[in-house]
């Protein structure tokens, strides 16, 4: 195919006076915020589900709180709209956390999915799941148009104001604007994979203290591969147990990037147990 065959002009699929670059907590607050206040709002996600980071990954809020003994409640708002629609499909967990974030909020992911999308719909944003920013038109510092690959080809979307909330930087990337990169000046906190497990013993886990969890660690790691075994896995201040597929409940936990020896044998007893699950 000649090259000149590729170039076309995508057509123009929406027009708003707010266009939202990612559907995660700042996105999606964005959003709601703008469209409550009367503007037509379009956020642009390119996951199949609203939520970002707080649905993919995670299932606790921090920051609604004040660190320490005392815990005064310092946001509002919007994310007291997300808790109440959290509450309404089931339960929600406010917890002292042990790392000195302050109060958590824990909350079901699968749940936040549809709280973030009905806020979204309530307040009457246009949702564009399954739509990748790839590139963006750009003239004296100004945003005119993004171009989007969506499951319907690819498509322009024009906009007054476009906000950057992909984590990423990725509309001032492709603008042409400055940004930071992570590390660049500081060093970047050290990544974080959160999964769930089934078949928790959760008495085994309780058995077992903080002050404990390194010396376990280690252990799991001889043990892990011998299948059928009742297996316990530390992960720094949380710890989760696992044993024979026969006990049911779940937990979710994560390992760190980071590599004390703690969270290197934590990571092996993940993997121990996947073994063991497997066999
Ligand atoms: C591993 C990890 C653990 C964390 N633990 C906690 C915790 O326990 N509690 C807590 O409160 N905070 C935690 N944080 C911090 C918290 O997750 C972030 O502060 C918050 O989620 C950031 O939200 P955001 O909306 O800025 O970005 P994100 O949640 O990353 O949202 C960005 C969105 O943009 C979309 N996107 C990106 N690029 C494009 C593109 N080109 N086109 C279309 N869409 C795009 C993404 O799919 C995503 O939905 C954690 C962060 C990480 C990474």
């Amino acid at each position: 195919m000649a090259a000149e065959q590729l170039i076309i002009t995508p057509p123009l699929a929406a027009n708003a006076d707010v266009v939202v670059v990612g559907s995660g907590t700042a996105g999606a607050s964005a959003a709601i915020a703008a469209a409550r206040n009367g503007a037509s709002v379009l956020l642009i996600e390119k996951q199949g589900f609203m939520g970002g980071t707080s649905t993919a990954v995670l299932d606790t809020f921090y920051g609604f709180y004040t660190p320490g003994s005392d815990p005064r409640k310092i946001a509002g708002g919007i994310s007291d709209d997300v808790v109440a629609g959290l509450r309404q499909l089931g339960p929600v967990l406010e917890r002292p956390n042990t790392y000195g974030a302050g109060t958590g909020v824990t909350y079901n992911s699968e749940h936040l999915k549809l709280v973030w999308e009905r806020l979204a719909s309530e307040a009457g944003v246009r949702v564009m799941l399954h739509s990748y920013l790839q590139d963006v038109s750009a003239r004296d510092g100004h945003v005119e148009e993004l171009l989007l690959a969506t499951k319907a080809g690819l498509v322009r979307v024009a906009g007054r104001l476009f906000v950057d909330a992909s984590g990423d930087a990725d509309l001032a990337h492709h603008a042409g604007f400055g940004y930071e990169l992570a590390g660049a000046n500081d060093p970047a906190q050290t990544l974080t994979t959160t999964f769930r497990m089934v078949n928790v013993d959760i008495a085994a886990r309780k058995s077992i203290s903080t002050a404990e969890m390194p010396v376990v660690d280690v252990r799991i790691c001889d043990i892990g591969s011998t299948a059928g075994r009742a297996v316990t896995v530390g992960c720094g201040p949380r710890l989760i147990s696992a044993s024979s597929p026969s006990t049911s409940s779940s937990t979710t936990t994560g390992v760190s990037g980071s590599a004390s020896p703690a969270r290197m044998s934590t990571a092996c007893s993940a993997m121990a147990i996947a073994r063991m699950l497997r066999s």
